[in-house]
């Protein structure tokens, strides 16, 4: 039967295909086989049983590049996002990345103008949300708030009706974390319901839909892969939260039409976080940062007062819904809380070579691209970044001496294309991806290295910066592939996350634009489907035309920033 389906040479639509997938974010096998051997995830286990699964890896692992490389099947070099937020060009201020700031066409670009049919629900970074031939409902860098988070714009009502408040992310700080998981619950039944509502009455070819709940509950409840004598209660969430995903799975399976391919994917896996690591901190400890304070000739109050006044003039707050998860009502009381969150923005530039402003990157205050530039772009920027490099490679950890960083890249090593401007010059690996960079300008300078801390269910859950994330991201995603297309039981080896937009073309049958990086993972598809729909590469695909203009304003960003401070991310 199957054969006989996919040797027909006809290509009319029906023929072409369609995939559903499914995204788990941070979604990892280091806790999905294990429960599958026990018999806890049956839809999983039939996933790998039946269809093809492997690692997926994501070099970035994190949620906004890895996401944008999804879509776009290019790296950030080319789509120009590396993280949650990125240096303002000429610059030392930072913006918040959302979806505009995509430079590479997405997925759901490229098979609207093929006529092709698509529905996206809640991927992140897809604010604003892009005019689709289908739906769109943007994720989680929506501003709060906003009910211009839809395509079509009257998107928005119908969901109103049918299922009142859309919950984009739920509350997840200034409750117990007890409270937190029932609030994720109440998420995921929701957009399950919306899944299948939307699914009925529009019928798409291409259809995504991303949970969260995976992802940040394993922040706070992974701290290590088994139980420890100590977080059964913890591991109990996360196993629950799986076997809700499961029964969600095994309901998408039930409809799932004959001729879709269903995917399920992680923009990157987890596992227990080691420690935080002040890396401005140690860069200080180094003499390559100075900070403001440590420099009696510079008045600081000047800075803080024109950060404040740009603040006070903001009247609305463009807040992403990930921000808002995390604060709830820390509106008041603003211009303490930005007088805080400016201080890690107050060093004293014309003493400072080197600073972090991102979860990975170091960035090298250039002469000629920071206003005030101190290093000499050629030979004296190069033996920096070795320096700096090398130095990396030496710090140990104090509880088990032993080297906290991998690698450490320099960004044309990691990344290719026209945004490597935008890029941190120097890319920290993280050993086993086991450690976050960390600036809370609340440590003394003195601590580098700083503990998780686990809560317990009836803990209040505080921001990130109080160090209660246990769990962190590791390259190590998840990639399963079912259906008719799909060799059954096959293992896939080596599939980077760059490479799922070109397979999905491929499944529906599309030719793939040769600016895509990704490639087809041929390995998973059966040889007949591929005889009658070899994979194809076609010309173009590059930027997009749409929304290269959207931008948070200054108000907004500063706010957002702040927030994301405290969220830890910054
Ligand atoms: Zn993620």
């Amino acid at each position: 039967m199957r054969d006989q389906e996919v040797k027909r040479d006809s290509t009319s639509r029906e023929e072409k295909g369609k995939v559903w997938v499914i995204g788990l974010d941070g979604a990892s096998f280091e806790l999905i086989k294990p429960w599958t051997q026990d018999g806890e995830l049956p839809t999983f286990a039939r996933l790998m049983r039946e269809g093809a699964h492997g690692v997926l890896r994501s070099p970035v692992p994190q949620s906004p590049p890895a996401w944008a490389s999804f879509m776009t099947g290019c790296n950030p070099g080319k789509h120009g996002i590396y993280d949650w937020v990125q240096p303002r060009r000429g610059s030392y201020e930072v913006d918040l990345t959302c979806g505009a700031m995509c430079r590479s066409q997405t997925l759901w670009r490229i098979l609207s103008e093929r006529g092709r049919t698509v529905g996206v629900v809640n991927v992140p970074m897809t604010y604003p949300p892009e005019e689709v031939n289908g739906f769109l409902i943007s994720g989680f860098d929506t501003p709060y708030g906003s009910t211009e988070f839809t395509y079509p714009r009257d998107l928005y009502e119908e969901l109103k009706r049918h299922f009142g408040h859309y919950i984009i992310l739920p509350i997840i700080v200034d409750v117990p974390l007890r409270q937190t998981v029932q609030n994720f619950y109440e998420t995921i039944e929701q957009r399950e319901q919306v899944m299948h509502f939307l699914l009925e009455r529009y019928h798409p070819e291409f259809f995504m839909l991303v949970f969260n709940a995976t992802d940040s509950l394993q922040h706070l409840c992974l701290q290590s892969y088994s139980d420890n004598g100590r977080n059964a209660a913890q591991l109990e969430v996360l196993r629950s939260i799986y076997k809700r995903l499961d029964i969600i799975l095994a309901s998408l399976l039930e409809r799932l039409p004959g001729d879709a391919i269903m995917l399920v994917v992680s923009d990157h896996g987890t596992g227990p976080l080691r420690g935080y690591v002040h890396l401005d901190h140690w860069l200080a400890q180094q003499g390559w940062l100075r900070y403001a304070s440590d420099n009696p000739a510079l008045t600081v109050q000047r800075w803080q007062a024109r950060l404040i006044q740009g603040a006070v003039t903001a009247l609305k707050a463009a807040v992403p819904e990930i921000v808002k998860a995390g604060l709830r009502t820390r509106m008041g009381n603003l211009r303490t809380r930005l007088e805080e969150a400016a201080t890690p923005l107050l060093l004293d530039w014309a003493h400072t070579q080197a600073y972090t402003c991102s979860s990975q990157g170091i960035y090298i205050n250039l002469k000629g691209r920071q206003p005030q530039g101190t290093v000499e772009p050629g030979e004296e920027y190069e033996a920096l970044r070795e320096r700096i490099a090398q130095a990396l490679l030496a710090l140990l950890d104090p509880d088990d001496g032993r080297p906290i960083v991998a690698r450490v890249y320099k960004k044309e090593e990691m990344f290719i294309g026209p945004y490597l401007d935008v890029a941190p010059d120097l890319y920290v690996h993280w050993q086993e991806d086991a450690y976050l960079a960390w600036n809370n300008s609340k440590q003394p300078r003195s601590v580098l290295f700083v503990r998780p801390r686990a809560l317990e269910m009836d803990d209040i859950v505080p921001d990130e910066n109080s160090g209660t994330r246990v769990g962190c991201h590791r390259q190590e995603g998840i990639l399963l592939m079912y259906g008719d297309k799909v060799r059954p039981g096959s293992r896939i080896e080596g599939a980077q996350i760059v490479d799922l937009a070109p397979t999905i073309l491929a499944l529906m049958g599309e030719p793939v634009p040769a600016e895509v990086d990704g490639r087809v993972l041929t390995e998973a598809l059966e040889e007949t489907y591929l005889r009658a729909f070899p994979a194809r590469r076609v010309a173009g695909g590059g930027g997009r035309g749409q929304g290269e203009e959207f931008i948070y304003s200054d108000e907004e960003s500063e706010l957002i920033k702040e927030r994301l401070r405290e969220l830890g991310y910054l």
